[in-house]
């Protein structure tokens, strides 16, 4: 215990310290959440922000090795919501008062896509009058795309770095034009330029990763003072060539332990940032989404997805909710914001505090 205690007590997070930390057994650990849910009812609050997802499409242009929606899966039908679909799910997420909505969908650079974006900015816009926060996650674009959505009405954007290390992340995607670590990294700081609250994350317990690895993560995400984090753990996907992969080191429990630890742990050393409770805890465990707001997180992202694509948006295996539609999607997330001990954040767009403080401190210069 002691270890662990003086590390936190310090306030000093060297790589080495962070390894410490995440190589703490359960009983250690017991300490880290707990000092992280005091640093979060500090900077936070008990308040649960909710982000309707629809998940858009699952039509990719990459081929990302862990991933269940990569281009190369031929036994995915592919899918692309329609604009009167996600009117239907605006004025639900509208209508029940979440404050944010989140687009995410498969890779891809298309005009087509990328004014198709832009039309369902607008109309968030314009069916919401501007009271949703609003928040992409689709991938790399040029700094051009990123500006255009910006002025049609995103101001959020969550690009996954997946893990920061260089070699790493080559044994996770193929080393090509079109999955490349510095265009990634380039793409986190093109986000930050254009004025967006910008997000990251890794996945946790992928193949070959180690715990050093997680530690430099960890330290990524500070160094490139992040505004907002999803990260979970790492779910196998039968088609994905990582399926059954002899590098993945990891059991369900561990998972679950090492996905718990670098949320509290990035909330002790982040702070103010906001912290999703993303669904691949909640498909290692029942209760994994309540664990991650009680290790730390801030956000759940219920799924408004119309109920007949979501069996297609298979990242990974065993992803819950496939059979619900909002409506119970909204049922299932009170009761677990209920469990965490919280409360949801009805009507309120959820800024990330870590960037109003960011912002506040541009202007005194
Ligand atoms: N294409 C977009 C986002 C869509 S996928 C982008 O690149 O930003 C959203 C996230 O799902 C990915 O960033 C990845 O971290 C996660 N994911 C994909 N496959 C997964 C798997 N097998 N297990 C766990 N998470 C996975």
């Amino acid at each position: 215990m002691k270890v662990v205690e003086n590390i936190i007590k310090e306030n000093i997070f060297t790589k080495e310290r962070i390894i410490d930390l995440l190589k703490a057994d359960t009983e250690q650990s017991k300490y880290i959440f707990e000092e992280a849910a005091r640093i979060k009812s500090i900077y936070i609050g008990n308040k649960v922000h909710l982000r309707g997802l629809i998940e858009l499409t699952n039509k990719c242009s990459k081929n990302c090795f862990y991933c269940g929606i990569a281009v190369s899966n031929h036994n995915v039908n592919r899918y692309c919501v329609s604009l009167g679909e996600v009117e239907k799910a605006i004025k639900f997420i509208d209508r029940n008062n979440y404050g944010s909505i989140v687009i995410q969908s498969g890779e891809l650079q298309s005009e087509e896509f990328i004014s198709y974006i832009e039309k369902i900015l607008h109309k968030i816009v314009e069916l919401s009058w501007g009271r949703l926060g609003v928040t992409l996650s689709c991938g790399e674009q040029s700094e051009e795309t990123y500006q255009r959505w910006k002025e049609a009405g995103a101001h959020r954007y969550l690009l996954r770095i997946e893990t920061s290390n260089e070699k790493h992340y080559y044994k996770l995607h193929p080393k090509n034009a079109k999955h490349n670590f510095h265009k990634r990294l380039k793409s986190l700081e093109y986000l930050k330029k254009c004025g967006y609250q910008t997000g990251t994350g890794v996945m946790i317990a992928s193949p070959f990763q180690t715990i050093e690895n997680l530690a430099e993560d960890l330290l990524f995400m500070k160094h490139i003072d992040i505004d907002m984090c999803g990260m979970g753990p790492y779910i196998e996907h039968e088609d994905s060539p990582l399926f059954n992969s002899k590098e993945s080191f990891y059991n369900t429990t561990e998972k679950i332990q090492l996905s718990l630890k670098m949320i509290a742990l990035l909330r002790i050393i982040m702070k103010d940032i906001n912290i999703a409770a993303t669904t691949a805890m909640q498909t290692l465990a029942t209760g994994g989404r309540e664990m991650a707001l009680k290790a730390g997180a801030n956000i759940l992202m219920p799924n408004v997805t119309p109920g007949k694509y979501r069996e297609q948006y298979e990242l990974y295996k065993n992803k819950p909710g496939l059979d619900e539609e909002a409506e119970d999607s909204k049922i299932s997330m009170e009761k677990i914001i209920s469990k965490a001990n919280s409360i949801p954040a009805y009507g309120e767009k959820g800024n990330s505090n870590h960037f109003k403080n960011r912002m506040k401190s541009s202007y005194i210069y």
